[in-house]
């Protein structure tokens, strides 16, 4: 192991514009407390990879603080620092095409959630697939290419964790949607409630009533820090918050990985999520959504280049170096 030149070694701080502070370093620590899970899952090379993730960060200094310019990310599902990457680049995107719909067109957001009963490990990949079929159904019929204009969906998978609960240790797979419609939804084209839990239910071809919530997007309360703004463009910006809360990557390695050690329940959930969500799309866009996203030339933020987020990211070559190599001992990125 190298022992760090100085007797106080300097560590990576970064901060954004708005002097939030990107914490790499905690994300590095639970990459590696998830790679040990993997490891004890029996999952050697993954754990290797992800236990390699993000291990050296070049950044070049620029007047707006740093940006990083090249680092090795594992691009393992289930990793905390690749799913942090790939949750900035989604919400950026999505930020930057509701932005665009919003100045195009009178629109309304709406959120939708559907599920399916809980399920156990073993049927929870062919559950996923059947989601993913119903999913593509749904679209298709009438009553939704009527009222929807575009949607932005993603499959989260959460697992019960309360040992008083019945459905203790099962999983439980639901789509959280962003639908755009026509303000005509609300007077000619509106689908109630309970005709969205009708048609989740035959699309997935259910024999049970599915839990369906639908609701229009509010906009976030607290934002009195904009008085130069209109009233108009206020809520639109409030608006826009509460969007990207769904715009988020689906999987949160708290959802993976519980507490700070590695437990049996844990190992566990890696198995079968690692298993059960294996070359899956997790995220996906459609109709104006979707060509909002390919006419801004945006790239697949699941599998694309998780250095850059955004295209404000693309730096001059004049700017100098500074990197930070991740140190296992310390726990922290030390500047070199
Ligand atoms: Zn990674």
């Amino acid at each position: 192991m190298e022992t760090p030149k100085k007797a106080t070694p300097k560590f990576l701080v970064d901060k954004t514009k708005s002097g939030k502070n990107r914490n790499w370093k905690d994300k590095k620590i639970r990459a590696e407390l998830t790679a040990k899970h993997f490891e004890s899952a029996g999952l050697q090379s993954k754990a290797e990879r992800m236990g390699d993730c993000a291990n050296q960060l070049v950044f070049k200094q620029t007047d707006e603080g740093l940006k990083l310019y090249q680092a090795w990310f594992c691009k393992v599902r289930l990793c905390p620092m690749c799913n942090w990457r790939r949750s900035l680049k989604i919400a950026y995107q999505n930020k930057r095409i509701v932005e665009t719909i919003n100045q195009r067109e009178k629109v309304n957001w709406l959120f939708l959630t559907l599920t399916v009963k809980n399920t156990d490990a073993e049927s929870l990949p062919e559950t996923i697939k059947a989601m993913f079929k119903g999913f593509n159904r749904l679209t298709n019929y009438k009553a939704f290419k009527t009222s929807i204009k575009g949607y932005f969906r993603a499959l989260e998978v959460t697992r019960n964790r309360d040992p008083e609960s019945e459905s203790f240790g099962t999983y439980h797979p639901h789509f959280h949607v962003l639908l755009c419609v026509a303000p005509s939804y609300f007077t000619r084209n509106y689908i109630k409630q309970s005709e969205w839990t009708s048609l989740w239910q035959k699309a997935m071809r259910l024999d049970y009533t599915p839990i369906v919530h639908i609701q229009r997007v509010k906009p976030k309360e607290k934002l009195d820090d904009l008085p130069i703004y209109e009233e108009d463009l206020k809520k639109a910006i409030k608006e826009q918050k509460a969007i990207l809360e769904v715009s988020k990557y689906p999987v949160k390695d708290t959802d993976v990985i519980q507490g700070n050690t590695v437990t049996r329940e844990n190992v566990e959930t890696v198995l079968a999520l690692d298993n059960a969500l294996a070359y899956k799309r997790l995220i996906g866009y459609g109709g104006l959504l979707k060509q909002v996203h390919k006419e801004l030339d945006f790239e697949d933020p699941e599998e694309g280049d998780l250095i850059n987020i955004s295209e404000e990211d693309e730096i001059s070559n004049g700017a100098f170096d500074v990197i930070a190599r991740w140190h296992v001992g310390l726990k922290n990125y030390v500047i070199e």
